[in-house]
């Protein structure tokens, strides 16, 4: 298995350092107080990863409002739905982002871990790791903050989000965390921001064509996302020695 980089003690603190400094100075202000913060202390150093999922317009509106030239990292597992490719097009388009980078994994990865492409069937959460997580860490080598649009209100892991995290040395930043769905769709109508093709059609999470499915009323957002199996959470947003524990099963 391809080993992730080690992680340096030094800079895990000054990422604890970091998060406790924005989280006194901005975690009590609204999305755009925090992603502006973000900016402000790390400088081309602040990353976004964005799915461009059902939500995703939103996170992206709100940073593009800050600046239009935040780096945007998007992950193409190489299991993703056609429509969200799409998605990503038309609205890197009329965001007017200009820093939209497409990561993938590693070829040599795929060829040696998953040679047929149907890792998924035996193995999730190794597929997501060699898809996602790894690909997604080499991507952020240089960045020492990133957000993404997780919510206190999907649940599980994330039901105690706070606006910054330290993680593997680096910043999490949640600028949305403490939204409710009432006040994200307030917002897509208040801005007409497109949503992903695939909502109309009941799909309220959007990940991978195979581990995607639409949800039924009632049901959570997030519950068409490994539908029968024990896994919430691809892997990106857990630590390093989290994911090493889900990998080993134990
Ligand atoms: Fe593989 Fe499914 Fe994870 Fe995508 S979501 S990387 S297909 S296991």
């Amino acid at each position: 298995m391809t080993a992730l980089p080690a992680i340096k003690d030094a800079s895990y603190f000054d990422a604890l350092d970091a998060a406790s400094y924005l989280d006194s100075r901005y975690g009590e202000g609204t999305p755009q107080k925090v992603i502006d913060g973000a900016l402000k202390y790390f400088g081309r150093r602040f990353a976004l990863v964005s799915s461009f999922g059902s939500e995703s317009a939103v996170l992206l509106h709100l940073a593009a409002e800050v600046s239009k030239d935040i780096p945007v990292l998007f992950l193409d597992t190489g299991k993703l739905f056609g429509e969200t490719r799409r998605f990503r097009d038309e609205l890197t388009d009329k965001l007017g982002l200009t820093d939209v980078r497409t990561i993938k994994p590693d070829e040599n990865d795929l060829h040696t871990n998953d040679p047929k492409g149907n890792l998924w069937v035996s193995d999730t959460n190794k597929c997501c790791y060699f898809r996602k997580v790894v690909p997604l860490d080499s991507a952020l080598q240089g960045f020492e903050g990133w957000a993404s649009g997780r919510k206190r209100f999907q649940g599980g892991v994330r039901s105690l989000l706070p606006h910054f995290e330290a993680s593997d040395g680096r910043v999490k930043v949640n600028p949305m965390a403490f939204w409710n769905k009432e006040d994200v769709t307030a917002y897509i109508e208040k801005h007409g921001l497109p949503r992903h093709p695939l909502v109309e059609q009941g799909f309220a999470s959007i990940g991978c064509m195979p581990c995607t499915e639409p949800v039924s009323e009632g049901e959570s957002d997030r519950a068409g996302r490994w539908k029968g199996q024990n896994k919430t959470e691809c892997g990106i947003h857990l630590s390093l020695a989290e994911n090493s524990r889900v990998l080993s099963g134990n």
